[in-house]
């Protein structure tokens, strides 16, 4: 958790007010990859890794913003939106503060300063973080009792048109939604959230972070994209009614799959096949099945290695260290792939020795420290309490 005082005196010498304190969480997705823009099922949940903003309003119609990750200030004036895409963390925060404009939130000008401890570009949203967070303390300091549901809605606008990524609703909706203690199974379609208890007592939920992100990322993500949507269009031909790939069981895959060009039809087989283990890990999370969800994590990887070709050596190399260790009941790369981290469910008795394998093995073979740090299932986004 973030220190509450030192930001709150940081406010007060740098804009000379008060602030209130506001903060949303990153998330990690446990199960349910590269299934969110196909309509189907995920399984994320909150981790206690968070952003932190404290805030006021002023008396003009302006929002200014110091992050002090970056040590940068940027400044917009919610009357006259500044041109989208430019590059930088402004088009996060003046994505979510405009897309809440135009959702018919009335917003004022305020003063905002910023600190996170979510990593960025590993994989653990900080982006949505940053979005459900800011948004969040302009809505509140302009008196409304925002809708958590169009907060997310809100932050994935941001995304979509301020920062030009085409992303699907999960981050945003885990990060303002979720609830302690709990995953929660997403449908991506309706919207649809059921907490799932997440009983951590016998296994953590470790995450290593390979701290690489290869260029590849967001061209692959666009081209997954179409070959999706390629597949949708092809199965059709033999399932009229489907619209997204959510529609298409597995055993009506395998029907059809022949028909299907052989890339296409992998990609295709990797969505069916990981809507159906999201929705199995939910049930063993509920059974709480921990050694069941290991064994569909595993299974998820191989598919997102093999079929989807969205890993890369640096999380397959992880994911084989983690299997090297005996209490580890399962492990997969999480979030688009290409980098990023991986997720791991590891026997409590095993952590000290999970931890050792991988910050010894790793470094061995790429040269490179990776991150590992255990997270319980967090809270969604708040107003942090002046006794908090
Ligand atoms: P991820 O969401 O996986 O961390 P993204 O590339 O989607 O990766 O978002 C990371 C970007 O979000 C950063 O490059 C930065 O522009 C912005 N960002 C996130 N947190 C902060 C912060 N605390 N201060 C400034 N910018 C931030
Ligand atoms: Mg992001």
């Amino acid at each position: 958790m973030i220190e509450r005082e030192p930001l709150r005196r940081a406010f007060r010498e740098l804009y000379g007010t008060a602030p209130r304190l506001f903060r949303a969480p990153g998330r990690v997705n446990l199960i349910g990859e590269h299934t969110d823009y196909n309509d189907g099922f995920v399984l994320p949940m909150a981790i206690e890794r968070e952003t932190l903003v404290a805030a006021a309003t002023r008396p003009d119609r302006r929002v200014r913003v110091r992050s002090l990750n970056t040590g940068e200030d940027v400044e917009f004036d919610l009357e006259h939106p500044g041109p989208v895409r430019r590059g930088s963390w402004i088009d996060y925060v003046e994505g979510v503060a405009q897309a809440l404009i135009r959702r018919g939130v009335s917003l004022r000008g305020a003063d905002l300063l910023i600190f996170s401890n979510v990593p960025a570009g590993a994989g653990l949203s900080s982006s949505a973080a940053l979005e459900i967070s800011t948004g969040l303390a302009l809505a509140t300091l302009a008196g409304a009792e925002i809708d958590p549901v169009v907060l997310a809605l809100a932050g994935q606008e941001a995304e979509h048109t301020y920062v030009g990524a085409n992303v699907g609703i999960m981050d945003q909706f885990v990060v303002a939604l979720g609830r302690a203690g709990h995953a929660l199974l997403i449908d991506c379609r309706t919207l649809a959230a059921t907490p799932v208890p997440l009983d951590t007592a016998g296994a953590a939920i470790v995450i290593c972070d390979s701290n690489i992100k290869h260029d590849l990322a967001s061209s692959e993500y666009n081209r997954r994209r179409a070959e999706c949507e390629e597949g949708v269009a092809l199965l059709r031909q033999f399932l009229p009614g489907i619209r997204a790939l959510r529609d298409v069981s597995v055993a009506d895959f395998e029907r059809h799959a022949a028909a299907l060009p052989e890339v296409i039809r992998r990609r295709c087989l990797h969505v069916v096949t990981e809507n159906a283990r999201t929705l199995a890990a939910a049930a063993a999370l509920e059974r709480g099945d921990l050694a069941g969800m290991g064994r569909l994590m595993g299974e998820s990887h191989r598919s997102l290695r093999d079929d989807y070709e969205v890993s890369c050596a640096e999380l397959d190399l992880l994911v084989e260290i983690a299997g090297q260790v005996g209490g580890c009941l399962g492990a997969r790369m999480t979030g688009g792939g290409f980098g990023g981290s991986t997720i791991n469910l590891v026997r409590r008795d095993a952590l000290a020795e999970f931890q050792a394998t991988v910050l010894r093995e790793y470094p061995r073979v790429t040269n490179i420290s990776p991150f590992v740090y255990v997270s319980e299932a967090g809270e969604g986004a708040k107003e942090v309490r002046d006794e908090e």
